[in-house]
């Protein structure tokens, strides 16, 4: 899916021909002409990435940019017609990732909007993965910095799949890694500890062991 960018801008010209340049390299774009449509859209069409002007008429880019960090983490691109340091440095200090001042060239700008989406996507798979720590000398687990009540063999289990991020295994694969292949037993035993560790994950919104039909089951932390 295409990811979203939401201009708030209102000298529409420059919204239109920013709008088409990001077009052109696949984003979605949402056109906001001032402040408190800004707001409104950005709950309505959840956007990636968000450039704003300073200068808007209702409620002014700086005030939009509180608003917006108080409640998302998305990356935020102010725009300016003035050059001075003071704003450049209220932007940032209020959380504006990055200020770019008017008259800029549209393809710079692209280039920073990729930047920046590249180092959210990255900052956003980073966070998930420590999400669930798994310290196997004390056998403990956090999930979101809890302790996560796992018996020997779930978080053996848990371990296991969790080393081998994105690989399927099977059930009678993970019966011989947490058992072993001497130990009798019934094979689906898996398919109970993997119901159980997923409720306990679940509790967490970690929906992180997924079923590969026909074949097995995989740790996976990326939503996609
Ligand atoms: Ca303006």
């Amino acid at each position: 899916m295409a990811e979203k960018i939401l201009i708030v801008e209102d000298e529409k010209e420059l919204a239109e021909i920013l709008g088409e340049y990001l077009k052109v390299e696949g984003y979605e774009v949402i056109l906001a002409e001032d402040g408190r449509e800004g707001i409104a859209l950005l709950s309505r069409y959840r956007p990636d990435l968000v450039i704003l002007d300073i200068m808007l008429p209702k409620m002014d880019g700086m005030e939009v940019c509180r608003k917006i960090r108080a409640s998302h983490e998305l990356p935020i691109i102010m725009l300016s017609a003035k050059s001075g340091e003071m704003d450049k440095v209220i932007c940032l200090g209020i959380g504006a990732d990055d200020y770019v001042t008017k008259p800029f060239s549209p393809l710079e700008l692209v280039a920073r909007v990729k930047a920046h989406l590249r180092r959210a996507v990255k900052s956003t798979k980073e966070a998930e993965k420590e999400r669930l720590v798994l310290k196997k000398e004390s056998y403990t687990a956090y999930a979101d910095g809890q302790v996560l009540e796992l018996t020997t063999k779930e978080f053996d289990m848990l371990y296991f799949l969790k080393s081998h991020e994105n690989q399927v295994f099977s059930k009678e694969q993970l019966y011989e890694s947490i058992w072993g292949v001497n130990e009798f037993g019934d094979i689906s035993s898996v398919a109970v500890y993997i119901r159980r560790l997923r409720e306990k994950l679940r509790g967490h919104s970690m929906d992180y062991i997924k079923t590969v039909w026909g074949a097995g089951y995989k740790f996976f932390t990326e939503e996609s």
